[in-house]
Formats: structure tokens, C-alpha cells, sequence
């Protein structure tokens, strides 16, 4: 079965009971396995607008292991996000979940919709550090 890393966000409203719906939810998605989670580590925003500047993080991530394909994870995984009360409104505002796909073994693609590996992902302290937990090294990835 492909693995796949899954890095949560939250910095809205009770960030530890958003994480915790979290992996909840996503250890019940079909035909999908936990199989670790990282330590949830406090971090301070990146990129959000100055308004919104004092209100932190909670970060971690998971490992799984899906027979769900990309988009279809990736589906699953704004629907959680909408479970948790998210509205999308200005990019990059406060949101008590944020649910990214980071890696999904074997798959590199580049869309608005998905890109993986996760642009994003290997500049930040915030995604490196819990990926380290699950012992993985994105360092070398040297994406924009
Ligand atoms: P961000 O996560 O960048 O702060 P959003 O959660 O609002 O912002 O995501 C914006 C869009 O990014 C989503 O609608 C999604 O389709 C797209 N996207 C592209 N690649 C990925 C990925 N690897 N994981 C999650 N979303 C992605
Ligand atoms: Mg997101």
C-alpha cells in the first residue's frame, strides 16, 4: 500500500481538539492506516496577513498508509477540514484545521489543485520538524 505524509494545522479555537478530530478522522477514511504521528509542536505563523500575526500554531503530521489515489485523499481531506468549521476566506487567515498532502509515495505531480511533493513543505520549520518524527528527511528537497 502507498504511504502517504499528511502534515495538520491549527490556529483557531481549541487547536488540540482539532488535531485530535484530526487523526481521528483520518485513521477512519477508508481502505487507509495510521501508522504514526508526530509530536505537535507550538509554531509561529508564516506568511499570514499582520492581522492575524499573534495567533499561533499548533503543528504535526502523520503517516498513513491509503489505497486512496491523490485527489481522492486530498478530497477526503477538505472535507475534514470542513468538518472542523473551516471557512476559506483571506489566503492565508486563521483556520482551526489545514490539512496538507506533503508526500504520497511514488507520485509527483503539479497542478493548482496538487502538487507533491508539497511546494511548500521542504522550507518549513513547521513541516520539516514533525517530519522529522516520523523520520523523514525532506531537507534535501529544494523546492520554490
Ligand atoms: P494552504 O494550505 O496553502 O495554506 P489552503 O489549505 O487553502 O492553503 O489550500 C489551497 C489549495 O492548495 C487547496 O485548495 C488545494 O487544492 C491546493 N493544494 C495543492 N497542493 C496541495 C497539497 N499537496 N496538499 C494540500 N493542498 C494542496
Ligand atoms: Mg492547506
Amino acid at each position: 500500500m502507498p504511504r502517504a505524509v499528511i502534515a495538520l494545522g491549527s490556529n483557531l479555537g481549541d487547536r488540540e481538539a482539532f488535531l485530535d478530530f484530526a487523526v481521528s478522522q483520518i485513521s477512519a477514511l477508508p481502505e487507509t492506516q495510521l501508522l504514526r504521528a508526530a509530536q505537535r509542536r507550538e509554531t509561529a505563523p508564516v506568511d499570514v496577513p499582520p492581522e492575524f500575526a499573534d495567533l499561533s500554531f499548533l503543528n504535526s503530521a502523520v503517516l498513513i498508509e491509503t489505497e486512496l489515489p491523490p485527489l481522492r485523499l486530498l478530497s477526503e481531506l477538505h472535507a475534514i477540514e470542513a468538518q472542523a468549521g473551516r471557512v476559506r476566506t483571506v489566503r492565508n487567515g486563521p483556520r482551526p484545521l489545514d490539512l496538507d498532502i506533503i508526500l504520497y509515495e511514488g507520485v509527483t505531480c503539479d497542478t493548482p489543485e496538487l502538487t507533491l511533493p508539497h511546494p511548500r513543505a521542504a522550507q518549513r520549520t513547521f513541516v520539516l520538524e514533525p517530519l522529522a518524527d516520523l523520520g523523514i528527511d525532506m531537507s534535501h528537497l529544494h523546492q520554490a
